[in-house]
């Protein structure tokens, strides 16, 4: 049981860690979470040492092409499927 909660606890967000840390911006006193602004102060850019952060793989991809991929590929097997099923007795 300990090992599947210390599994799972590496895939599930706990809100305590560094990624959801805020930081104060010295140029103008603003403080937020880089987790949320690439890394970067929204008001004038400063981007804080130590804090190093990098978009998940998933959010850094434009996935309109490899989607469109994937339906036209989807597409193509279901015109297969149903000429294969239409000649089949
Ligand atoms: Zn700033």
């Amino acid at each position: 049981m300990t090992v599947i909660a210390q599994r799972v606890r590496r895939f599930v967000p706990t809100g305590r860690r560094q990624e959801t840390a805020r930081v104060v911006c010295p140029v103008d006193n603003w403080s937020f979470a880089p987790k949320f602004t690439n890394g970067v102060c929204p008001l004038c850019g400063y981007k804080p040492e130590g804090v190093e952060f990098h978009a998940p793989f998933a959010a850094r991809i434009d996935w309109f092409w490899p989607s469109m991929a994937f339906m036209i590929a989807a597409s193509i097997a279901m015109g297969v499927l149903v000429i294969l099923a239409y000649g089949h007795k």
